[in-house]
């Protein structure tokens, strides 16, 4: 059975680019929208997304919604405890598909080490 986790020297969920997420208003409150897209930089990556070391510089005081915890995606896409796990699997692979591709090493590491079947 594959195990979500988060591989380091990925940070594909860091690319917020609001284009590539047109449903971002179903699930943010207006706060969090406005939070988030004050996050975005000219290149679509978030200001606070180390692109040498591929990891967050404010990892301690990232905002709610870039937390992979159960409270928060039932607060923001209503699922329930026992499918957080495949969610949040799905969440990054979509995530990893659109910044780095399919057939990325990123896809490839991310599989491998979840567990996923390729
Ligand atoms: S897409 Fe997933 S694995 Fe990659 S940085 Fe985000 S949470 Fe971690
Ligand atoms: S605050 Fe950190 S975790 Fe959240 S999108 Fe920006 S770089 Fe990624």
């Amino acid at each position: 059975m594959a195990t979500w986790l988060c591989v380091k020297q990925c940070g594909a969920c860091c690319h917020l680019d609001p284009s590539e997420r047109p449903e971002l208003e179903d699930y943010l409150a207006p706060e969090d929208l406005k939070l988030y897209l004050s996050l975005v930089g000219e290149d679509g990556w978030c200001i606070h997304f180390d692109p040498e070391a591929r990891e967050c510089k404010i990892y301690d005081q990232r905002p709610r919604f870039c937390r992979v915890q159960l409270d928060v995606f039932q607060e923001l896409y209503g699922i329930e405890a026992e499918e957080l796990n495949d969610f949040a699997i799905d969440c990054c692979q979509q995530q990893i598909e659109g910044v780095y591709g399919d057939a990325s090493p990123e896809m490839e590491h991310f599989n491998q080490a979840v567990g996923c079947e390729l």
